[in-house]
């Protein structure tokens, strides 16, 4: 990433978590850049052991901590599967998750377009989509069965 992008990117992590109260610090930099590096969704233990790598001094405590700054300031969101640990996604745009049941891996998809003619129930007013899709990943797919 150039510097250009790099200053863009902390100026606009700094406006979000002012908004919300919360103060820029070396740690949640280093949270939201472990989130923006590699989109694939990961437990908060992951997160742990990724920003240690940057910050080896780096506490559990203040990682959670971190990440909870950077979902209540609109930086990332939750995705909760109905089993396993909840995951983290920095991908705020209207977006549906695909998950593979043979290997856990999650895809993005992002929404159609037109969100209006997706079916829904008469007088319902739509707040925001949480969709999640189960299947098997092209790859898992493509292994001969055990
Ligand atoms: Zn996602
Ligand atoms: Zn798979």
């Amino acid at each position: 990433m150039n510097s250009a992008a790099t200053n863009q990117n902390e100026r606009h992590l700094t406006e979000k978590l002012s908004t919300s109260g919360f103060r820029f610090t070396p740690q949640r930099r280093c949270v939201y850049d472990v989130l923006m590096h590699k989109r694939d969704h990961p437990t908060a233990d992951e997160v742990f052991m990724r920003a240690k790598r940057a910050m080896p001094e780096i506490s559990h405590a203040t990682v959670y901590n971190c990440l909870d700054a950077l979902v209540k300031s609109g930086l990332a969101r939750q995705v909760s599967l109905e089993r396993g640990a909840t995951r983290f996604c920095p991908n705020m745009e209207e977006h549906c998750h695909y998950y593979c049941d043979a290997c856990g891996e999650v895809f993005d998809v992002m929404m159609p377009a037109d969100t209006a003619s997706m079916p829904r129930p008469k007088g319902f007013k739509v707040d925001h989509y949480d969709i999640a899709v189960h299947g098997v990943c092209a790859e898992c797919a493509a292994k001969p069965k055990k």
